[in-house]
């Protein structure tokens, strides 16, 4: 296998590199043996190494020029692995859409966190997802409703998949070390086929969401009356946070049969 490149990490690709190998363990051991798998920012490759070693084929996508060359280097020898040279946000859908991977693995460059999974949430994998972020966006992602961190990415991540908190690291487990910790989130297909279209569901989020401490009956003003959210089941005064996946996709719906959708 060719060299490293030099591990010199760029702060503005958002490079803090795994080295705890208990964690590295876990995270590659979430994709089962000789899943088709895709691997974002495979960067010097902790996790890259472990997952070739199990997965039957392996896509990494790098934005990284040093990091994806030795990548396409690995991959000239090797054909399990295969190489995307590129920004993940660009890439991603003709990833996914060509190669019909059964699991993706990260550890997410934390700047993306939020709209990279926005888009992850929408794949419907028939295996799963094991992805890292700082601990504050995984907590906000595992929230369930009634916990102040739920959100829009608590609700799209439900769509396809259940939701579960693998583990927590600690500052130390990273080279060079980022400022605070960091979890790891497993999602795993649910196989429940969903009532509504993700993007539907997104932009009701995206609406519902707008002013957290408003009432769902302020934050939908003008598209569903205080009468119609009766109709639909659901108590106008509730705030956004306290509403959960089944109720919001109830007003998906409701919007999208509005719109003649
Ligand atoms: N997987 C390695 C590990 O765990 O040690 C590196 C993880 S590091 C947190 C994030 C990786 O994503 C880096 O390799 C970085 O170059 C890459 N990256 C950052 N932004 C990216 C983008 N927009 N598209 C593709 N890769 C990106």
């Amino acid at each position: 296998m060719s060299k490293h490149p030099e591990q010199h990490a760029k702060k503005a690709l958002g490079q803090h590199f795994l080295r705890d190998h208990s964690a590295i363990r876990r995270i590659a051991h979430a994709v089962p043996e000789g899943a088709n798998a895709i691997e974002i920012g495979p960067g010097p490759g902790a996790i890259t190494e472990s997952l070739l070693a199990r997965v039957g084929k392996l896509c990494v996508i790098e934005m990284d020029d040093r990091f994806a060359e030795h990548w396409q280097g690995v991959a000239d020898e090797n054909p399990v692995l295969s190489v995307v040279h590129g920004d993940v946000m660009q890439e991603l859908d003709t990833t996914v859409s060509s190669l019909k991977p059964e699991w993706i693995a990260g550890n997410l460059p934390y700047n993306l966190s939020g709209p990279l999974t926005a888009k992850l949430a929408g794949f419907p994998l028939s295996g799963g997802m094991v992805l890292m972020y700082q601990r504050e966006v995984a907590e906000r992602i595992a929230a369930d409703p009634g916990s102040k961190v739920y959100g829009g990415l608590s609700v799209l991540v439900r769509h396809f998949y259940d939701v579960k908190r693998l583990l927590t690291l600690p500052p130390g487990a990273f080279s060079p070390p980022p400022k605070v910790h960091s979890a790891v989130i497993l999602l795993t297909a649910h196989g429940r086929i969903p009532a509504c279209d993700y993007k539907i569901l997104q932009k009701t989020v995206r609406q519902g969401f707008a002013h957290r401490r408003k009432t769902i009956s302020n934050n939908f003003r003008g598209s569903i009356s205080a009468e119609q959210f009766e109709v639909i089941g659901i108590d106008p005064r509730k705030r956004p946070e306290q509403i959960d996946y089944d109720s919001w996709v109830k007003m998906a719906i409701f919007l999208a049969e509005k719109q003649g959708q």
